[in-house]
């Protein structure tokens, strides 16, 4: 289904996350109002996914929330609804509210589960706190939730990051959940910046940032996740809004080329390997990275490694 997004950028957040600023990532400065959305569904022939990102929406008071939904369930028959939010705006009441609308998605911002990682970032709430708002999410059942993971955040691990997935995939068991990964990138502004200038932060390079992100993603697939995207939209105002950090327009597929070696590299370490021509680009695109990879994870020459591939018809 197509999707139509609004971006409500930083509104209602409970807390100023240290990393963030949204009308720079979206490129969005001025929030919609409920008629503007009104009017942009009010175009559309067919259904729709209307998305409401960039902020908290279920932290909005009651009959802003009712405007905004009124109005995006105003698209024609058969859409349905996406919302972002925040933990801490996740409520049995709150999600009553949601499901008098056709809302199917409830996102969540987790970012971390990691207490430290979640202090310094300014979240407003323990690791414990978020698990159990997804596990509330998860248990009222009239949704399908996402999570909004983040790498490579001051005081954060490679490691922590994937315990981070472990406890969300207890929560969740076999019950479908989304997942988008986002490498923290540092904006111009923000206190992140402060942290770096202050030498408090040093952000992983671009090389580490996909690595970290491939594992991330190697992991989520044996856990079960369906994952949505990796790293952010590329945007104009991104693009000149970030000072420092893993900033590269095809980070995800870097981190997917990785993910992909690594999985090749356990599944068969002296290869050979046979794969699909739509993972071509994965393993050959952006400089041979994911064959670079692949022979550093098995211990070739990149060319000793290429000769080990066949390609399906
Ligand atoms: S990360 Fe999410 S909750 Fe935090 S300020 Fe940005 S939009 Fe708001």
């Amino acid at each position: 289904m197509n999707r139509l997004p609004f971006f409500l950028p930083m509104r209602n957040c409970p807390h100023r996350c240290a990393y963030c600023d949204q009308r720079t990532i979206t490129g969005h400065s001025e929030t919609p109002l409920p008629s503007d959305v009104r009017t942009g569904v009010s175009g559309i022939e067919g259904p729709v996914e209307v998305c409401f990102f960039g902020g908290s929406f279920s932290c909005f008071k009651e009959n802003l929330q009712r405007e905004y939904l009124s109005a995006a369930a105003s698209a024609p028959g058969g859409s349905s609804i996406r919302i972002s939010t925040h933990p801490l705006c996740v409520t049995p009441e709150r999600l009553s509210l949601l499901a008098e609308y056709p809302v199917s998605i409830v996102e969540l911002g987790i970012s971390s589960l990691d207490d430290p990682v979640l202090n310094v970032c300014n979240r407003g709430y323990s690791g414990s706190e978020a698990l159990e708002k997804i596990s509330m999410l998860l248990d009222d059942g009239r949704f399908t939730p996402g999570v909004q993971m983040m790498t490579g955040l001051p005081d954060q691990t490679e490691s922590s990051s994937l315990k981070d997935l472990e406890l969300i995939a207890a929560v969740k068991g076999d019950r479908r959940m989304q997942l988008r990964i986002y490498p923290c990138l540092v904006l111009k502004g923000t206190p992140l910046e402060k942290m770096l200038n202050s030498g408090h932060y040093s952000p992983p390079g671009i090389p580490d940032s996909a690595r970290w992100a491939g594992r991330m993603i190697d992991h989520a697939n044996s856990l079960g996740f369906e994952l949505l995207r990796v790293g952010l939209q590329e945007t104009v105002s991104l693009s000149e809004g970030v000072i420092a950090g893993p900033y590269h327009p095809a980070l995800g597929e870097l981190a997917r080329a990785f993910a992909l070696a690594l999985s090749l590299s356990r599944s068969r370490p002296s290869g050979p390997w046979t794969l699909s021509p739509f993972q071509r680009s994965l393993v050959l695109g952006h400089g041979r990275w994911g064959l670079r990879e692949l022979a550093r994870l098995t211990g070739r020459e990149a060319h000793e490694t290429e000769n080990l591939i066949s390609w399906t018809a």
